[in-house]
């Protein structure tokens, strides 16, 4: 048993509305009892519209709130961005960067993934920073020189990243969306590679950091999942939007013995 708290994130990407937002925020806000929340970080990340909206809803449940993207610069004429500070200003507490949805639809590479990270972390929100390898990467047996890479542009946010704020979410790519899970044992082998990798390129702090992994986590597969030695909870897609879904993963977290 590891003493690294589980991390479960809810991942609403472009879905929702006012109406059926508040169904499902007062349904998790139901559902999440003290216990629970003491035991697992339990955070949503609607889209930003809905944040304010989330902010309210969620109150003192203890259940956090994030963001799905964030800007890299820190705030002037960039039309359409929306700042770290922001962010913070509206209550998020995390920012996702480096979806692998943005790195393949809108071009983001790992520099500028990297200096996301940096800007959430700089203005004191946690970072989820995805990472994760194509069907044709993992085909080609290029999975851990892909994931050395993406490694290896975060190194200047080492430094920065406190254990609490800072998560690596693993996800294949080929594994987002599609019911195609990563076997427990897959994607353990990829969370201790990762974790090796993030210690040799400068995060001292490694052993203690969470990395989560994210790919059509259900919850009939999250409690096998995240009993692996490894991994530390989830980033959720699809299952992220709805309650019932949602909270067995999030109780699959604090039951799991990894
Ligand atoms: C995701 O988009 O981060 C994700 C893991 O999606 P899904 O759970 O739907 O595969």
């Amino acid at each position: 048993m590891n003493s690294r708290k589980p991390f479960v994130a809810g991942n609403w990407k472009m879905h929702g509305d006012r109406a059926g937002n508040e169904r499902l925020l007062s349904a998790l806000v139901g559902s999440a009892d003290a216990g629970l929340v003491a035991a697992v970080d339990v955070v949503v990340c609607p889209p930003f519209p809905y944040l304010a909206q989330a902010a309210a809803a969620l109150g003192r449940s203890g259940i956090g709130l994030g963001a799905q993207n964030v800007a890299s610069w820190e705030n002037g004429a960039y039309t359409g961005e929306v700042s770290a500070a922001m962010l913070a200003d509206l209550g998020c507490r995390w920012a996702i960067v480096g979806h692998s949805e943005r790195r393949t639809l809108l071009g983001e590479d790992d520099s500028l993934v990297a200096a996301k990270g940096a800007r959430a972390l700089g203005a004191g929100l946690g970072a989820i920073v995805c990472i994760g390898e194509t069907l044709e990467e993992r085909e080609q047996e290029r999975t851990e020189a892909v994931l050395a890479r993406q490694i290896e542009a975060l190194a200047p946010l080492a430094a920065q990243a406190r254990e609490e704020q800072f998560v690596l979410a693993y996800e294949p790519v080929w594994a987002i969306g599609t019911g195609r899970t990563a076997s427990p044992e897959q994607a353990q082998a990829a969370h201790a590679f990762i974790r090796a990798r993030l210690a040799a390129v400068g995060f001292a702090q490694a052993a203690r950091l969470r990395i989560v992994y994210g790919g059509s986590v259900k919850p009939s597969n999250a409690r096998s999942l995240f009993s692996m030695p490894d991994i530390d909870g989830g980033l959720i897609g699809g299952a992220s939007l709805s309650a019932d879904d949602f909270m067995a993963i999030v109780r699959a977290a604090a039951l799991a013995e990894g």
